[in-house]
């Protein structure tokens, strides 16, 4: 009876080995992965090298700078992810200029991963190459213009009042979740107004060690961004 006993035990813990290892590739986090620009410990089994290369090319090509290499911290635990950032429950990845970190919260999947990772990087390439000159009024929306990672709605920002000053909008993380919103697409509709004025490459290319809004005026004929701005809005907007 004990030998029975022994050989079933046996096949059980086979058969829970077997599921954990199915488990692990499946959901896991086993994996170590490095690229030119990236480091993380432990990614999930559906991030590739590839994938990774993919996405940290373009952001590069764009901004015509190799990352030094970041190391990317993957969450399990949305808990653990929001106490490590201390930014609310809203914020989906976050990029750390102290460590040269990239935080990743749980609810990044591969169906959002590169229009995510890729606006990250977009932060990482403004502390490591710009320092501070890309406006915090900017920084959000040339990440998502950039990263490709959503639409500007004008119908939504001209529901909205315009904000007396476009260059106050400095904190993303603060309000409510549509003061949030307002932020992030006012954001992007003014980095898409510059690159509509001047060749936005350049612009940035003409800003590294000194302070872009300098050149606004001079290079982008944007003398006054809010009046440029609430002229923008009003030639996205359909007339009725
Ligand atoms: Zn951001």
């Amino acid at each position: 009876m004990s030998g029975f006993q022994s050989v079933k035990d046996q096949n059980m813990s086979r058969i829970y080995l077997f599921v954990f290892v199915l488990l692990s590739f499946c959901y896991g986090f086993a994996a170590e992965l490095q690229t030119n620009s990236t480091y993380s410990a432990d990614v999930p089994s559906w991030v590739t090298k590839n994938r990774i290369d993919k996405v940290t090319d373009k952001i590069q090509m764009f901004l015509e700078w190799d990352i030094h290499r970041v190391t990317v911290i993957w969450y399990k635990n949305q808990t653990a992810f929001e106490k490590a950032h201390g930014l609310g429950p809203s914020v989906l990845a976050v990029s750390r200029k102290n460590d040269n970190t990239v935080l990743v919260g749980p609810k990044i999947q591969s169906d959002n991963f590169d229009a995510v990772f890729g606006h990250e990087l977009v932060h990482v390439i403004s502390y490591q190459k710009y320092k501070d000159a890309i406006p915090k009024w900017l920084e959000e929306g040339l990440a998502n213009y950039i990263s490709k990672g959503s639409t500007v709605d004008y119908k939504y920002l001209t529901a909205h009042p315009i904000p007396a000053d476009v260059t106050q909008l400095t904190h993303p993380f603060g309000g409510t979740d549509d003061n949030i919103r307002y932020h992030y697409m006012a954001s992007q509709a003014l980095a898409e107004m510059i690159a509509a004025k001047c060749d936005l490459k350049n612009l940035l290319r003409l800003s590294v060690g000194r302070k872009m809004e300098s050149y606004l005026d001079t290079y982008c004929q944007i003398p006054d961004l809010n009046a440029a701005y609430q002229k923008w809005l009003k030639s996205k907007t359909p007339k009725t």
